[in-house]
């Protein structure tokens, strides 16, 4: 079980850093011809709301990445797979869907909140 996570998490973070990849690359504000062109202004719209787009993406999965971590660290610990607020066991079908879960169901409700 506990290994079957920790390859099961470390298989999300290499998706993670492919998609990251990805991302930036296809940042228009990464491209080289950027600082050179002079686009019309609507382009110039269109490139910064592709922009922020990539990075709010990007932002989302920094933050997968650093929860991922927190998941593997309980894994080296022995406790992945309790919930880290209550203590409870988070149940197998949650970690399978979400492998980096830290609560389990209610208690994520309740942080949410
Ligand atoms: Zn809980």
């Amino acid at each position: 079980m506990t290994h079957k996570a920790q390859a099961l998490l470390e298989s999300e973070l290499k998706d993670i850093e492919a998609r990251m990849v990805v991302l930036k690359q296809s940042d228009p504000f990464l491209d080289p011809d950027h600082v050179t062109d002079n686009a019309a202004v609507d382009t110039d719209v269109r490139e910064q709301e592709a922009h922020q787009r990539i990075e709010a993406e990007v932002e989302e999965l920094q933050e997968r990445v650093a929860t991922i971590h927190k998941a593997l660290e309980r894994v080296a610990t022995g406790t992945y797979g309790t919930c880290k607020r209550c203590n409870k066991t988070i149940p197998p079908k949650r970690l399978e869907l979400i492998p980096e879960s830290l609560y389990c169901v209610s208690c994520e409700e309740d942080l949410k909140r």
